[in-house]
């Protein structure tokens, strides 16, 4: 198929994919705190969710219940506040009821992606995160397919630490590898419970698993991030985590993995990502 001749994204200088090999492994609660992280590092970014069939950046980022506005160019972005500093987009809003299950068939998804990508005037974007569905599906072929002749930087995978989730990632590695998609690193999430009392940290679903794959299979291993349940409370009521709780642990390891992708030179602080 050819590249979209409308994809509507020239003002946006770094794409990054976040991916998982199924769900409930804190795929889009990375997508929301790195956005979050990068925005807070003095980027203007843009959260893109196409996670058609589970929505859930918009509570996340909590902006959820809002309207996409129409203008002459397209679809304005959700902003999260008056800074417009980070924009969301997602079916979520498109949605009347928050309840109603979104049971499309694989060309309606690939129009919806399309319309996305060619309709959302995002502006000038440091960094546009996309929010991917769990697995390789029809979502992944049609963003892909989209992007044809857009440069995206990287992929970044995330995982929990035992061996299934792991297992599954081996499968997005190997649809990042037949798309020629790059790889920016994997991050092991939900990599162990640290004590807020002494501390100590107990490894409730083992841990390493996320280490031992990017070795094994030679991409950069992006850092863990712990159990944190207050974590879990702010992607329930789209509350600022990293903003709020920045002394948590998990806050820190996010903050470490934004460091990494900048100091790896994948992301450079004046936007540019290098991902040689
Ligand atoms: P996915 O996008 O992979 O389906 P989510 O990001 O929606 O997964 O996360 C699934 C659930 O786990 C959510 O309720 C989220 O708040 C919670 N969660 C994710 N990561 C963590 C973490 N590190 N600590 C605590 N809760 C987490």
């Amino acid at each position: 198929m050819d590249a979209l001749k409308d994809v509507n994204l020239d003002g946006v200088k770094n794409i990054i994919l976040v991916l998982s090999g199924k769900g409930g492994v804190g795929k889009s609660t990375v997508t929301t705190q790195l956005a979050l992280t990068a925005q807070k590092n003095g980027l203007k970014v843009g959260v893109l969710d196409i996670d058609l069939c589970g929505p859930s950046i918009p509570r996340m980022c909590g902006v959820q219940g809002h309207e996409v506005h129409q203008h002459d160019a397209g679809w304005l972005p959700v902003y999260t506040d008056n800074t417009k500093t980070l924009g969301v987009m997602s079916i979520g809003f498109l949605l009347t009821n928050q309840d109603d299950p979104v049971v499309w068939r694989g060309p309606k998804k690939t129009a919806m992606i399309r319309q996305f990508l060619s309709d959302v005037t995002w502006g000038e974007l440091d960094l546009l995160v996309i929010d991917t569905p769990p697995g390789t599906s029809d979502e992944h072929i049609a963003v892909m397919e989209a992007l044809k002749g857009v440069k995206v930087d990287g992929a970044v995978l995330v995982t929990t630490p035992q061996a299934v989730a792991v297992g599954d990632v081996r499968r997005e590695l190997t649809f990042c590898k037949k798309t020629g998609l790059h790889v920016l690193g994997i991050i092991e999430n939900m990599s162990g419970y640290v004590c807020p009392n002494c501390s100590e940290c107990t490894n409730i679903f083992s841990s390493g698993g996320g280490k031992s794959l990017a070795d094994h299979a030679q991409v950069p291993f992006l850092g863990s991030v712990p159990i944190e349940p207050a974590l879990a409370q702010a992607a329930e009521t789209g509350q600022d985590f990293a903003g709020v709780f920045t002394s948590s642990e998990a806050a820190k390891r996010f903050s470490t993995i934004f460091n990494g992708l900048l100091e790896n030179r994948q992301i450079t602080s004046n936007g540019d990502m290098d991902t040689s």
